[in-house]
């Protein structure tokens, strides 16, 4: 016996893969990019803070609730729906892929995806093999609803991300009701609500009584601060939610996750995660200044999140500065129409602070190196003028 990797383990495998599969991209979660020497992790969009919880584990040797109750309950609540519209999953991103696996046949349905936006729409279709469609969000990041118009009848999925990551704002109601009402016939148009708490104002489920087409994502990720739980809710009739419970595995949620979760959505903790929402959006304006007055700064996006993404042509060093400072934030310049873009996480005040620091020292660095290139020449006023969309 030996505990070497045999090499013909991995030819089998080569053999055996799904060619789509092979050739595909696996998602880059931020926890991947994270380099083991980073102290400060500002690159997924996780709120701060850790908790001192107790919870029971003396049912771990049965198995948990298919759907616990107090769970579902309670997330019914909290959203004013009823439990018969609402699915706990292994966080949003399982309820993504119930929804593609549930509705779309591999190699004959298509999904439709309006990037720039959340990278996990795509790998759930292509692990599927269903065809993605893309429809690019215009200029302003707004639907753009003649392209959308066009693809009627040739997609079973809508995914639209409001507010969306990583471009941090909300997609206009009027045109998601008319995206609802083009679809209504031939898809579901799915919401995604991952950042919602930063703005509840600017939920959807409203609709989902007047549009049975309408399906709603939400977390316990984001401005619940549970990133770690892996816990979320598919938001749907109640047909939609019973079709997907069939292919769902026979217990999504662990005991231990389901017990944390019915604490979270508690009136007292629901209370809680709304002060560290206001308190998050305050740091947010703090962000917003400093970055407001980087000499590098191209653009600042209004952001209804717990993120802010920025476009400087110095992206590549500064990134790199801040990495070599142990600061990660999140490079999204791949993206259509996000060139030179990088986003940051609205973490801690230590967090925010650790950041701050690193940028000020790349901005000396830089300066020295200027002034080394052009002895002579003074900083002109212009280098000032960053163009925000404030
Ligand atoms: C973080 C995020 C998710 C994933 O949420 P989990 O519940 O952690 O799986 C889904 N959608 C968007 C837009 C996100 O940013």
């Amino acid at each position: 016996m030996t505990n070497k990797i045999s090499k013909s383990n991995t030819s089998i495998c080569q053999k055996l893969v799904r060619s789509d599969v092979a050739t595909m991209t696996a998602y880059q979660s931020a926890r991947r990019e994270t380099t083991l020497s980073s102290q400060c992790w500002l690159n997924a969009n996780e709120a701060g803070g850790n908790r001192q919880l107790q919870i029971a584990l003396s049912q771990l040797n049965r198995y948990p609730d298919f759907q616990p109750k107090a769970v579902v309950e309670g997330y019914a609540d909290y959203a004013g729906l009823e439990a018969e519209q609402v699915l706990a999953t292994r966080g949003a991103d399982e309820g993504i892929e119930l929804l593609i696996r549930t509705f779309c046949d591999s190699g004959k349905d298509n999904i439709l995806i309006c990037p720039p936006t959340y990278g996990m729409y795509k790998v759930s279709a292509v692990s599927h093999g269903a065809g993605i469609v893309e429809v690019p969000l215009n200029s302003d990041f707004q639907l753009n609803i003649n392209a959308l118009t066009k693809q009627v009848g040739n997609v079973k999925l809508v995914f639209i991300c409001s507010p969306n990551n990583p471009t941090g704002n909300v997609i206009n109601r009027a045109d998601i009701i008319d995206t609802l009402n083009l679809f209504k016939d031939s898809a579901l148009v799915v919401l995604d609500e991952a950042y919602i708490e930063f703005c509840e104002q600017f939920t959807v489920t409203d609709l989902l009584a007047s549009y049975p087409n309408l399906v709603v994502l939400r977390t316990l990720s984001k401005g619940f601060a549970y990133a770690g739980l892996r816990c979320g809710f598919t938001l749907a009739s109640p047909d939609i939610i019973a079709m997907m419970s069939k292919i769902i595995a026979p217990y999504p949620l662990s005991q231990p996750v389901a017990e944390i979760a019915a604490m979270a959505l508690t009136k007292q903790e629901i209370r809680k995660m709304r002060q560290r929402v206001l308190q998050c959006n305050e740091l947010k304006q703090h962000v917003i200044e400093f970055l407001n007055k980087q000499p590098w700064l191209e653009a600042l996006y209004e952001s209804k999140t717990n993120f802010l993404l920025f476009k400087t042509a110095l992206k590549q060093p500064l990134f790199d500065a801040l990495v070599a400072s142990g600061v990660m934030i999140r490079d999204q310049s791949s993206q259509p129409q996000l060139e030179n873009c990088l986003r940051v996480s609205i973490g801690t005040d230590d967090e925010l602070a650790a950041f701050y620091d690193a940028v000020n020292q790349f901005n000396v660095y830089v300066k020295s190196k200027r002034q080394q290139a052009q002895p002579v020449k003074a900083e002109t006023s212009n280098t000032k003028q960053a163009r925000t969309k404030y």
